[in-house]
């Protein structure tokens, strides 16, 4: 029996004997359903995203569309210049450069528009949405996408705030001992420079969200800087529809943070909710998605002694019938959740343990 038809009959079974109270209506990976007419939308995000799902569930409550809901979600994440993985003050390029990366996703209508490596605008999500509604296209690029942001009055500004152009500074002047750039000497320093490297932080981070409201609508977004330390117009798996981000509006949506070329390689969104429209439960959907990049991760430089992959990858669904479920590689993980019209953080189900 396909997820819709189950949907339907719960919502008929609903009809005739209605449940308690909201509490029941939503539980993760539960057996129980949730989408019911007049019930509170549920929300999910990666776990920046607690301001994001709480304004999305707002707005989905004032009647917006579920689309312009988590757009407006992770607009405030986009514009937190203390996030270093999305939007203004987002980790740069390997030149100091931030390029952004985001996707959006329309369950009723089906229809998609995304922008990668877009310099200088604040919110590439809006300008995804503007690709859906004002454009022929799905994805637009670079110099071309900056172009179409401008034509549509997006202001410009320099995304890379003090603090994440200070983060960028260390790692270059501390990733090669064979390049020019020296870090500051430190009084203990005696060996002036020769000292080994410090250790690389490249960082991942992302804000997905995907709302599924009360009509049974389904919307998502993705949006981000991207890694850090990138090579200029490396695009990630954020903006590309059936890797960061896919909605079947009879299925549910699926979307993911963290290593994005093992998602692309994976098409992780798509194989989530492919997962979930054959029967298997949104965290389990998850799950999978991330054993089948673990099996495909046979390069020695991604894999630990023990063969495990040596990054993380967090995946997140959410289905039509109000089940919503995440995962990640390694545990430790969380996820933000607005159901039962509470907003909180859950864990995510894990792959491997960490140690
Ligand atoms: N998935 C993003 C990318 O690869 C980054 C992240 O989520 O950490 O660009």
């Amino acid at each position: 029996m396909s997820e819709t038809v189950s949907r339907r009959s719960f919502i008929a079974t609903a009809a005739a004997a209605p449940l308690a109270g909201t509490a029941a209506f939503a539980q993760s990976d539960s057996k129980q359903p949730a989408a019911l007419r007049g019930a509170p939308p549920i929300i999910i995000s990666s776990a920046n995203g607690l301001p994001a799902t709480q304004k999305a569930a707002d707005m989905i409550a004032a009647g917006a569309d579920p689309l312009d809901a988590v757009i407006a979600g992770v607009n405030i994440v986009e514009a937190d210049p203390n996030d270093h993985s999305v939007g203004y003050g987002g980790l740069p390029n390997e030149d100091g450069i931030v390029e952004l990366d985001s996707s959006v996703m329309h369950g009723p209508t089906h229809k998609a528009g995304a922008v990668a490596a877009l310099r200088n605008i604040m919110h590439p999500s809006q300008v995804a949405r503007l690709v859906m509604q004002r454009t022929d296209h799905v994805l637009i690029v670079g110099e071309g996408a900056l172009r179409f942001a401008r034509a549509h009055g997006f202001e410009e500004i320099n995304l890379l705030t003090d603090d994440a152009r200070k983060i960028w500074l260390k790692w270059k002047e501390s990733h090669s001992q064979d390049d020019d750039w020296l870090p500051p000497l430190e009084p203990a320093d005696k060996d002036k420079h020769s000292a080994a490297p410090r250790e690389i932080q490249y960082t991942y981070g992302t804000i997905h969200c995907s709302a599924l409201d009360a009509n049974g609508n389904i919307a998502g977004v993705t949006t981000t800087s991207g890694l850090s330390y990138k090579i200029p117009g490396r695009v990630g798996d954020s903006p590309i529809i059936g890797a960061g981000l896919y909605v079947d509006n009879e299925i549910g949506a699926a979307g993911s943070t963290g290593r994005g070329e093992s998602v692309i390689q994976n098409a992780g969104a798509f194989a989530a909710v492919e997962l979930m429209r054959a029967g298997t439960a949104p965290t389990d959907a998850c799950l999978e998605v991330l054993k089948r990049i673990a099996k495909h991760t046979t390069d020695k430089r991604l894999r630990q002694d023990d063969g495990r992959p040596n990054f993380d990858v967090k995946m997140y669904a959410l289905a039509k019938d109000g089940r919503f479920g995440s995962a990640s590689i390694w545990s430790g993980g969380q996820f933000a959740v607005y159901a039962d019209g509470r907003n909180r953080l859950e864990d995510c189900a894990a792959l491997y343990e960490r140690k």
